[in-house]
């Protein structure tokens, strides 16, 4: 295979949406896998709706997700001279025509269609105006568009053999004059598009099947520029639950790269659901490397059908896709602790909860805590957040927490700051002792260990459930632990 060369280009009119994210990442682990290159080109021609906040989102959410491209990012917008060059080379070549008819005529003939139940298509009126005719209705200072010339003689299809769907033909009877450069003289897409991709010689064009549409008019203007028609692969949409596309409008923040930042997502964690949001191995891997990742892609792979962002709106427990969750959860719980630690500490900054002595003297102290409670976490924000009694004093209680393991029994008030003197008297405090003082306490008492232990919990960390209570204990510390015991559990008695 010659030089693969893909190319992401974003029109920057919003934040970056999982969707962009997801053809970004396609096309960078096809770079990376044949050694080739990723241009990122920034298609900003539609000067209205393109804001430089936009641009901004889309390198910092690249960045994030740590898909780095080769080239670029080039601006569309630098190249217009190009594309109007083109236009022009076209319409120096017979290959393209200027046309004089208003939005009104042309709308006229549409709904004569219509009334016919004809399929509208431009009937190509200004296609053989002569030079003089053109000249003249030019001097006179009428509007006009470029239209592209299709071959009507042109036997046929134009085909071409996308990489996930195999052969789509397109004959050219369906195929209008379609408009290249508008009135006010901007060339559009299909075309600028096409005139980048030559420059930046694109090998391979990766990218939704919403540009499927687009394909077979393209093709003929890389051929009428003579140049080489890349390869194509169009990857199926992604839909919700009901077969809608997923936007921000109906579905909020969920669809932005920046949200899963914000809610504390490993940029990996994240690559890796998208990678599965439409492609798969044959065994249903779900888990992988970044060099697993880029081993294992192939075009070939990528499913036809489209694929379903599991997103439930009204349950609280699934802020985005379960998939993309329990994703982030494994990468949380088997990912090298000196990668992970960093960035707890940056969470830990961001919530006010760092101390510098974390990563001096109480070091092994907050690398162990970490260990000991990622195994619960579903995001790194849950490291301030749910597991904030680690690190701070003013710790919130959860309602079920206190409701089912305090409340219910009214004698923890007096057992629990009998487990603190307990704790306090022995001689060496570490998970094991703490286990023994728990249970031989529970037997002298005549209770389950249970009603002890999860009264602890609530009291000691706020919560209803996390890891083994004793090393729960151990990680806090003896001074805290018996400080809570004694005087936060009498203060949950008391009504608000
Ligand atoms: N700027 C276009 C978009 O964001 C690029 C489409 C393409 O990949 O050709 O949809």
């Amino acid at each position: 295979m010659s030089e693969v060369r893909v190319r992401f280009p974003p029109s920057p009119t919003g934040y970056l949406h999982i969707g962009g994210a997801r053809t970004a990442l396609y096309n960078w682990l096809y770079a990376r896998k044949h050694n080739g290159k990723l241009i990122l080109r920034i298609e900003d021609t539609d000067a209205e709706r393109s804001t430089q906040e936009s641009i901004d989102g889309i390198l910092k959410g690249l960045k994030w997700l740590g898909l780095n491209w080769d080239e670029g990012p080039y601006f569309q917008t630098a190249f217009t001279h190009e594309h109007k060059a083109a236009a022009q080379r076209l319409l120096d070549e017979g290959l393209a025509y200027k046309c004089f008819c208003t939005k009104e005529e042309l709308e006229h003939k549409r709904e004569a269609a219509l009334s016919a139940k004809r399929d509208y298509k431009y009937d190509g009126s200004c296609r053989n105006l002569t030079a003089e005719e053109t000249a003249a209705r030019e001097a006179r200072g009428l509007p006009c568009v470029i239209r592209f010339k299709v071959d009507r003689q042109a036997p046929g299809t134009v085909s071409f053999n996308d990489h996930v769907l195999g052969v789509i033909s397109r004959t050219y009877n369906d195929i209008e004059d379609f408009v290249i450069v508008r009135s006010n003289g901007k060339p559009l897409y299909l075309l600028c598009n096409v005139v980048d991709d030559i420059r930046d010689r694109i090998s391979h064009v990766i990218r939704g099947q919403d540009h499927l549409g687009n394909t077979a008019r393209q093709i003929l203007i890389y051929r009428a520029l003579g140049a080489r028609v890349p390869e194509f692969a169009h990857m199926p949409l992604t839909l919700d639950l009901k077969k809608a596309k997923i936007s921000k409008r109906s579905h909020g923040e969920i669809v932005a790269v920046q949200f899963y930042q914000q809610r504390g997502f490993l940029p990996w964690a994240l690559c890796n659901f998208l990678a599965l949001l439409g492609w798969s191995t044959t065994d249903n891997q779900e888990i992988f490397s970044r060099e697993e990742l880029i081993k294992a892609f192939s075009l070939e792979r990528i499913n036809k059908a489209n694929s379903i962002f599991n997103y439930q709106k009204d349950n609280p427990k699934f802020f985005t896709d379960p998939k993309a969750i329990s994703i982030n959860e494994h990468y949380l719980r088997t990912m090298p602790m000196a990668e992970l630690a960093p960035l707890v500490k940056e969470r830990l900054q961001a919530a006010g909860l760092w101390q510098d002595d974390y990563d001096g003297s109480r070091r092994e102290w907050f690398i162990n805590t970490v260990d000991l409670i990622r195994s619960r976490f579903h995001t790194l924000n849950d490291f301030a957040e749910m597991g904030r009694a680690y690190f701070a004093e003013d710790y919130e209680f959860e309602a079920r927490a206190v409701r089912k393991n305090v409340l219910k029994h009214e004698e923890l008030k007096t057992w629990l700051p009998a487990l603190a003197d307990s704790l306090e008297a022995l001689p060496e405090y570490n998970h094991e002792t703490i286990e023994a003082a728990m249970r031989g306490m529970a037997e002298d008492l005549g209770i389950k260990p249970g009603i002890l232990i999860n009264g602890a919990r609530a009291v000691t960390t706020g919560r209803l459930a996390g890891p083994s209570m004793f090393e729960v204990a151990e990680a806090i510390g003896r001074e805290r632990m018996v400080n809570r015991l004694r005087h936060k559990t009498a203060p949950l008695y008391e009504p608000d």
